[in-house]
């Protein structure tokens, strides 16, 4: 009898590994470090998607971010736009944001109908200038220019069904306080959201997505809150917090090549708000992270120049990024980003 117990008891464990069948898939839709374009990258952002074995890890489906071709990234993944649940921005700058405006045009053209999509960000906050970093403003004018060029109205014209505000109908955005300590910003099912405030402009924050198999970062565009040197690196000590065991960092990076001893004339406050390779390193080995993504790179792999800053001594390859990362003695798996270069946990 104790016997056939037992056999009960470890057929339930199988059956319940078997169930919890469940995986997380990570994306870059797009690599392009800051404005410039290079070879077609296309611009920040990472997909991340949780499900089942079944769905193909489809359930839930969560961008990070939308630079320009996030659409394009999105469809040779087989992921449609009206598809996604939710939008989140680390910060509102256009290579993070400007390839929302497509999304949600072609959304509103054809999925009218179907669910509204979640935009979370950070509340407004004044930039230094004073003037308001305003997720909220940039949802409701998403489609202003295609409103005053009468094409929406010309659209309407054509299929009543479609919303009658044009594309910032479909968006609902869920702006949260920025904290020092992470906060619990969306919630699907077992999958949580937390987000922190870092820094990089006013208003960026860095992202945790938990799930039953495994954790990921979204780190953004963060540096330190010390924003020259000295200081103790050039990382996040809010994103070291957040990643703290996570299976998954994906982080933008910047070369140690385009400091102010590298020769490209690159301006120094824009690489001291940039965290570098190496100090990521850094960050994940103390962090215990298990994979860490390098993304948004500056300078992009293969390329002479950041936009009019030339590589005095030429193009950087992915074995220069690795080797930057090695150099901090790093000794979990990294990844140099390219777009649509995908990691999965769990199944499948
Ligand atoms: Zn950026």
């Amino acid at each position: 009898m104790r016997s056939v117990l037992a056999l009960a008891f470890a057929a339930l464990v199988v059956s319940a590994a078997s169930s919890a069948a469940d995986c997380m898939k990570v994306s870059i839709t797009g690599v392009q470090g800051g404005p410039p374009v290079f070879k077609g990258q296309a611009g920040a952002g990472t997909l991340v998607q949780f499900g089942s074995n079944e769905s193909n890890c489809s359930d839930v489906r969560l961008q990070f971010d939308t630079g320009r071709g996030t659409t394009q990234s999105l469809s040779k993944l087989g992921v449609p736009v009206g598809t996604l649940d939710a939008v989140f921005f680390t910060h509102l700058h256009s290579d993070h944001t400007e390839g929302l405006a497509d999304m949600m045009q072609l959304r509103w053209h054809f999925n009218s109908q179907g669910p509204k999509v979640d935009l979370v960000c950070a509340e407004e906050v004044k930039n230094p200038l004073g003037v308001a970093m305003s997720c909220q403003k940039y949802a409701a004018h998403i489609g202003d220019a295609l409103i005053q060029s009468g094409e929406i109205s010309q659209r309407l014209a054509e299929n009543k069904k479609r919303l009658p505000g044009g594309p910032a109908d479909l968006l609902i955005v869920k702006d949260f306080p920025l904290k020092q300590d992470p906060v619990d910003v969306w919630r699907s099912g077992n999958v949580t959201v937390s987000a922190i405030q870092s820094t990089h402009i006013a208003g960026h924050a860095s992202y945790r997505v938990d799930t039953p198999v495994g954790s990921v970062v979204i780190g953004g565009d963060a540096g330190n809150d010390v924003r020259k040197p000295p200081r103790d690196s050039s990382t996040s000590a809010q994103v070291e917090k957040l990643a703290q065991g996570a299976d998954i960092l994906v982080h933008s990076t910047i070369h140690p090549v385009m400091g102010p001893e590298g020769g490209t004339g690159f301006p120094p406050p824009i690489y001291w708000r940039q965290s570098t390779a190496t100090d990521l390193g850094f960050l994940a080995k103390r962090a215990g992270v298990k994979n860490l993504v390098l993304t948004h790179l500056i300078p992009p792999v293969g390329a002479p120049r950041q936009g009019p800053y030339k590589l005095p001594d030429g193009a950087l390859s992915k074995a220069d990024y690795e080797q930057a990362v090695l150099d901090s003695g790093y000794d979990g798996q990294t990844l140099v980003g390219e777009d649509l270069a995908t990691l999965t946990l769990g199944a499948n």
